[in-house]
């Protein structure tokens, strides 16, 4: 058991609402470790949360969890994405509300900005709608997300994972962000997308952005 990821589950679980992209005890937050993953209790807040309360699901084990809380009623899609996607480290799920906003248009994001190209493709889809906590919802949120870190959930919210806790919260306040921006743009008029080409171009260049050769 480790205490110290248990704790910054908790910090970047409050840093959701800190940032405004969630609130009250919608969303939920989860970590790998060792063969499953650590994950935030199903309707509490955050603020209360002490380590204890977080629970550690097997991958594999069909809903068990350890600990003295219930998980997250989301688990399912946490599970899977662990199962099946071994690059992601850390699932974020959160209300936020401009992602809420386009999610019930069922419509995905389409490539007004270069940095939709951040989620892997020069779209982030939006799964289809299926209730809250069911092994439907996993399936429809999973199949979005191919070859993607991200997606809209119709008429709920959206989920990314990244690498770390940090990048799944950077990701999904980017998310967030783009979904807003993209709002906007619609209220001025038609944005201007970008072609296949052009998002092709930034998909590769993405692939050697930031400092990845640092002397440290
Ligand atoms: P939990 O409190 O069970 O994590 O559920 C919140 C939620 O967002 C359901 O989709
Ligand atoms: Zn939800």
């Amino acid at each position: 058991m480790s205490e110290d990821l248990r704790l910054e589950l908790i910090a970047t679980a409050r840093r959701m609402a800190e940032c405004g992209i969630n609130r009250g005890t919608s969303g939920n937050l989860s970590v790998r470790h060792g063969e499953g993953f650590y994950i935030t209790p199903t309707g509490m807040e955050y603020a209360a949360l002490e380590v204890d309360d977080i629970a550690w699901m097997p991958i594999g084990g069909n809903g068990a969890a350890q600990g003295r809380r219930k998980p997250s009623s989301e688990w399912r899609f946490h599970h899977d994405l662990y199962a099946t996607r071994p690059e992601a480290q850390a699932v974020l799920h959160a209300h936020s509300t401009f992602a809420i906003s386009l999610a019930c248009l069922r419509s995905g994001i389409p490539p007004f900005h270069y940095m939709i190209a951040l989620f892997g493709g020069d779209t982030v889809r939006c799964a289809d709608y299926a209730t809250f906590g069911t092994q439907e919802l996993s399936d429809a949120a999973l199949q979005a997300m191919q070859d993607r870190s991200a997606c809209l959930l119709a008429n709920h919210g959206l989920l990314v994972f990244g690498k770390d806790l940090q990048q799944a919260l950077d990701h999904a306040i980017e998310l967030e962000g783009l979904c807003e921006q993209y709002w906007r743009a619609c209220q001025l008029g038609q944005p201007v997308l970008l072609s296949k080409k052009e998002m092709a171009v930034v998909l590769e260049k993405f692939g050697s952005y930031g400092q990845q050769n640092q002397l440290t």
